[in-house]
């Protein structure tokens, strides 16, 4: 099979909503009056964002899904996407696998693939994706407003519990297990969730390294402090029976690869936030409160400060 007829068979799909798409030497894109692009990439390198024996579909899945949460932490609707892949061997099979996992998810979200890379290598998958938003909606790091809540959606720490479990670090239960892997292998990014935060969130951000990391930079970003209420933080049944161990406060505060928004809001849009949640059938749980200051206080249930560790993962430390 020749490099294009990789491309050919496992990348070209119908892109009626771009002008040109696979094929030429660029894509051709057109965004609706008003609108900006919003683009972002995301790399997932085998070894340091999965194990080499992943399930390929899986894999497709994540892949975009990485991508179509940073759009959604921005407001933006996902429309295209660029896929750079270095692969070791043209396995048929597994591309078969990968590409549909990826196009399953990019079909669910009117995503079309226009373009990419196809190069011999180790494994790397990356995907730049490009959405558009109202110039004035894009949802920001750096709109968060002392007095604002704190809001997260979904669940904490089911990802980085699996991830925990696979490693070797904890041994859960079978029934456990089969509870939270749906979250490490098949996260699904919170988009619509994104669009209907637009005109009511001061600031959103996806959360891919851990919710203290990611919380942080809309700290940092804001310039404005935290409160977090430990006991209010959502998490699955599998995590709470687990909850007393450090390695699960880990996962929950720091463990990455939740793909939930943590966003700000003013405490007048509470009603409309529950109105959100109950439509997208998605809970979203105030977890705490914007300050004056920097840097994020968790406090257990007794009021006291926990002693945390604010950083998330970093590939370079
Ligand atoms: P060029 O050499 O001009 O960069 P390529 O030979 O790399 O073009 O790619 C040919 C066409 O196939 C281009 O339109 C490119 O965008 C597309 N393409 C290459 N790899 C992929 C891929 N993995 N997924 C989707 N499109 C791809
Ligand atoms: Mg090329």
């Amino acid at each position: 099979m020749s490099e294009f007829d990789l491309i050919r068979r496992f990348f070209t799909r119908d892109t009626p909503h771009a002008i040109l798409g696979v094929g030429d030497d660029a894509a051709l894109l057109q965004v609706d009056a008003g609108n900006v692009l919003a683009v972002s990439s995301d790399m997932l390198v085998s070894g340091t964002h999965f194990l080499p024996d992943a399930d390929p579909f899986l894999l497709g899945h994540k892949t975009l899904a990485v991508n179509l949460s940073d759009l959604a932490a921005m407001g933006a609707v996902p429309r295209w996407a660029v896929l750079a892949i270095a692969l070791p061997e043209a396995d048929e099979a597994w591309l078969a696998q990968f590409s549909a996992g990826f196009f399953a998810l990019a079909q669910q979200h009117g995503v079309e693939l226009v373009g990419g890379d196809t190069t011999r290598g180790p494994l790397n998958l990356c995907v730049t994706i490009f959405g558009e938003v109202p110039a004035q909606q894009a949802l920001r790091r750096s709109g968060a407003q002392v007095g604002d809540d704190i809001w997260v959606s979904g669940r904490l720490g089911d990802a980085a519990l699996a991830l925990a479990h696979l490693q070797g670090r904890i041994a859960l239960s079978d029934a456990g297990l089969a509870a939270c892997l749906p979250a490490l292998h098949q996260p699904q990014p919170r988009v619509a969730l994104g669009l209907a935060l637009r005109v009511i969130a001061s600031s959103a951000i996806d959360i891919s390294d851990g919710l203290l990391a990611d919380l942080g930079h809309i700290l940092d970003a804001s310039q404005v402090g935290a409160e977090i209420e430990f006991a209010t933080l959502p998490l699955s049944p599998t995590l709470r029976a687990h909850a007393s161990l450090p390695l699960a406060r880990q996962c929950i505060l720091s463990g990455g690869d939740d793909y939930e928004l943590c966003f700000t809001a003013p405490a007048a849009r509470h009603a409309e936030l529950s109105e959100i949640a109950a439509r997208l059938g998605l809970p979203l749980t105030r977890i705490g409160k914007i300050v004056a200051g920097c840097g994020c206080i968790v406090h257990d249930a007794a009021g006291n400060p926990l002693n945390v560790e604010t950083g998330g993962y970093d590939h370079f430390r």
